[in-house]
């Protein structure tokens, strides 16, 4: 069987970053990846401008954005800033320039093959095949089976359903619904000839079935034209219950990273990716940047618990949040899991 410092189960974000920091300073790493492609994977694709300056290439902006347009209920704001404030990205070509980064840096990539079951010191592949490990990483999304392995539940997920529509569209916008869509939204995210057109609710408090018929119902009023084209659906973990667990961690979807309230996932895959493998390399490491996501994560959290459980007061917290949005109060940041801003 063959040995590696350590094992990073999942070619996301999150599982390439943390490999190729690892690989950098000289660890031995394998990457397991399920689908023989690395890359495309249901998203909207939106990246805060403080998560893409930092980490991702600027070549790899489909749109930017200085204005953002978010409708409510009761209100129609659009905020508008002298930087960008999120951008688009396609998550085919961020998986492409992310591994061969990572291989570059020296990080084993071995694709099509899905971890099937974990033991303490090794796992085996669905190939049949056993890799040992010192170290390993769950980097694996939604449905991580490393989170399984360590028997932490997932109650608090949302489910992500969008279309890419054709078509060169100009604004980027958010809809808070909350008759259609109780505590999620829908968003339409331009990208360079398309955009993804799409709806995230908590399955707690909305069945997908509704959600879906509510976004039907939207896109109609809206004038978008879906026919022909194909939904795609998946999972957001959000249930948060902690990140390093002895010699084994979980990073992005796997920790429970995304924020409930947005569904944004991809800085914190790649946060906590970074902070994974710094940890690993040294244990004293300081993860405070982290810590402060998830602090954020936290409090996102705890005001989508407020919303579902209080339906009416959840409902003029999100108008109150939009009004204080509007009059500068609250910047728009406080929706966002980077520190821009
Ligand atoms: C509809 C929708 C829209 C979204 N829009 C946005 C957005 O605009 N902006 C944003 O920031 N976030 C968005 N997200 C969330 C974002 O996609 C995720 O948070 C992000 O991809 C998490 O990265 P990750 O590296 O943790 O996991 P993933 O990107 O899910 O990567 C996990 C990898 O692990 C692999 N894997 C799984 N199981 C195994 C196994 N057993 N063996 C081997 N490999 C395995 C998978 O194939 C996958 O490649 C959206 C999500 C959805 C569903």
């Amino acid at each position: 069987m063959r040995q590696f410092h350590t094992i990073v189960v999942g070619a996301g974000p999150g599982g390439l970053t943390c490999a190729e920091v690892l690989a950098r300073h000289g660890k031995d790493v394998l990457v397991l990846e399920k689908n023989r492609l690395v890359g495309p994977k249901v998203c909207a694709g939106g990246i805060t401008w403080a998560g893409l300056i930092q980490y991702v290439d600027e070549s790899l902006i489909e749109k930017s954005f200085y204005a953002q347009h978010i409708v409510s209920g009761w209100q129609n704001i659009m905020i508008r800033e002298s930087t960008p404030i999120v951008a688009t990205v396609n998550r085919e070509r961020l998986g492409q320039w992310m591994v061969d980064r990572a291989t570059a840096a020296g990080v084993n990539v071995l694709r099509g093959t899905a971890v099937r079951e974990i033991f303490k010191n090794h796992i085996s592949t669905a190939g049949e095949e056993r890799f040992g490990y010192k170290y390993l990483v769950g980097a694996d999304g939604s449905s991580s089976i490393v989170r399984r392995y360590l028997g932490i539940g997932s109650e608090r997920v949302g489910a992500g359903i969008h279309y890419q529509v054709p078509g060169d569209f100009k604004r980027m916008e958010w809809h808070l619904d909350t008759r259609s869509f109780r505590t999620g939204y829908a968003w339409i995210f331009p990208h360079k000839d398309s955009a993804s057109v799409g709806v995230f609710g908590d399955r707690r408090v909305i069945r997908p079935k509704e959600l879906m018929a509510g976004f039907r119902e939207w896109t109609q009023r809206r004038g978008i034209n879906l026919k022909g084209l194909q939904p795609k659906a998946a999972l957001i973990n959000f249930d948060y219950r902690g990140w390093r667990f002895g010699n084994k961690f979980l990073v992005g979807d796997a920790a429970g990273l995304a924020s409930g309230l947005t569904g944004e996932g991809i800085l914190p895959a790649i946060l906590s990716g970074e902070t994974a493998a710094h940890t690993i390399i040294d244990e004293n490491y300081n993860g405070e940047k982290l810590e402060r996501l998830i602090h954020k994560q936290q409090k996102h959290t705890r005001l989508l618990e407020f919303s579902a459980k209080n339906r009416r007061a959840g409902r003029l917290i999100i108008e109150a949040l939009i009004m204080a949005m509007r009059l500068g109060v609250i910047h728009f940041s406080a929706l966002e899991m980077g520190e821009s801003g």
